[in-house]
């Protein structure tokens, strides 16, 4: 058995890596890994909101990099309705996103972990030791090669499908929603848009509308990122095509972005958004789940890279107290700090995304929203987590309004 850090990292995505960055800057001896080997690619849009652009200052991310993309807010549609909305004032957000390929992101927030003395190795895969329930250990397993190790606590920040959570007795909820994704890259010589685009009434090649949206995110450099996503709040969503609502998706983008038969560059590939928090226990003994492991994904827009870093980060706030007063508890206490922080914010969205199941209802709201500035800019705080601390309060409002309507509406039941 060779030597063991306190702490184990267990995935090097923004979870893990921020994970690893604050652990490290507060002076724990902590080891990031991760399966696949650095640059690594992600399925995803790439956008960064203003929350997750916060992250990375506070990280020290180089944002004014060549190839980081500014963005200054979102230009939704529903049908021909078109709206253009900045990203809102904020007394904490910046008040403009970004985008950037997760293959260099992913990589550079890893090597800022490093930077503060986290020791980061890749193309090392992590399996968990459990014996009668209890995580003993994590072998490391290089080229075939074993390594058997026995860090204090364990942070598993292995994504989405969460194999290494699974082996500790994590599950994800099936009554809360779940988002299906898929997404590639087209040649545009509109690439340096300033807004992220996306159409809220995407259909599939039926005519057949659904919750979910899809996304024309500009990259800046020649590319653009089409994708679309669907919820499971709605009878049928398993047997979607998302490559086909896609296709469809492709056929009727505006003008402006120019894409035709031959801009394809990256073909589509899919992924899963467990959302909602809806992935638990989130912490053991000596273990604790971040960001998509987590379920971390806000049900509202997609978003889960921000809350894999400020999943991260919080986890990391709750190991350094553990590692100071062994046995407190502390880890389990970071389960209830994310529903302290996220809870309220969450049965909001769980209760919006239930209400969108309805496809004549979703028509209505994006219809009727998208005449109304005031109501979208309103909308776009909201599902982009961007409220004042003195506007939380409206959440339960908005939370008992939507339950409201939820209660009447018909099929209310997310299906798994
Ligand atoms: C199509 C699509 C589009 C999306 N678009 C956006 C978007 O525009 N904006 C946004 O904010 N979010 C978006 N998301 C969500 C976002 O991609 C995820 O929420 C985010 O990547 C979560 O970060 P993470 O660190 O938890 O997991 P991941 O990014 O998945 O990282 C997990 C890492 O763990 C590694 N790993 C797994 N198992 C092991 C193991 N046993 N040992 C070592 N390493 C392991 C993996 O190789 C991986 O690198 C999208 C998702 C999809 C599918």
């Amino acid at each position: 058995m060779s030597s063991s850090p306190d702490v184990l990292v267990v995935g090097g995505g923004p979870g893990g890596a921020a994970s690893a960055f604050w652990l490290a800057k507060a002076g724990a001896d902590v080891r990031l890994v991760e399966k696949k080997r650095y640059p690594r690619d992600k399925t995803c849009g790439d956008g960064l909101t203003p929350r997750a652009v916060k992250q990375l200052i506070d990280m020290g991310f180089d944002l004014d990099a060549d190839d980081v993309h500014r963005i200054s807010g979102l230009r939704a549609y529903a049908g021909d309705l078109t709206l253009e909305l900045p990203w809102p004032r904020h007394t904490i957000y910046p008040t403009w996103g970004a985008t950037l390929r997760r293959a260099d992101l992913d990589m550079q927030v890893a090597a800022l972990a490093a930077a503060q003395g986290a020791t980061v190795d890749d193309g090392v895969e992590a399996r968990a030791v459990v014996a009668d329930g209890r995580l003993v250990g994590v072998d490391l397993v290089v080229d075939g090669a074993v390594e058997r190790i026995t860090p204090r606590v364990v942070v598993v920040a292995d994504g989405s499908l969460s194999r290494f959570g699974r082996a500790l007795g994590t599950h994800r909820r099936r009554d809360f929603p779940y988002g299906l994704a898929v997404r590639g890259y087209y040649a545009s010589p509109n690439s340096r848009d300033g807004f992220l685009e996306s159409q809220l009434d995407i259909r599939d090649r039926e005519g057949r509308s659904m919750p979910g949206y899809g996304w024309v995110f500009p990259m800046g450099d020649g590319t653009v990122n089409v994708g679309v996503g669907v919820i499971s709040s709605f009878k049928g969503w398993k047997e979607v095509n998302t490559s086909k609502v896609q296709d469809a998706y492709l056929a009727q983008l505006p003008d402006h972005w120019a894409i035709g038969p031959d801009s394809e560059l990256v073909a589509p590939t899919g992924g899963k958004l467990p959302m909602a928090f809806s992935v638990g226990p989130k912490a053991g003994e000596n273990w604790m789940l971040v960001g998509d492991a987590a379920g971390a994904v806000n049900p509202f827009n997609g978003e889960g890279i921000d809350y894999a870093y400020e999943t991260g980060r919080l986890a990391a706030s709750y190991v350094v107290e553990e590692l100071a007063d062994p046995g407190s508890g502390r880890l389990r206490a970071y389960a209830r700090a994310i529903e302290d922080e996220y809870g309220a914010y969450h049965r909001v969205a769980r209760a919006f995304v239930i209400a969108i199941g309805n496809p004549t209802l979703m028509r209505a709201l994006t219809r009727v929203g998208l005449r109304s500035r005031p109501l979208m800019e309103w909308a776009l705080k909201v599902m982009a987590n961007l409220l004042e601390p003195d506007e939380v309060g409206m959440q339960e409002r908005v939370y008992r309004a939507i339950e409201r309507v939820v209660a009447v509406g018909p099929d209310p039941v997310i299906r798994s």
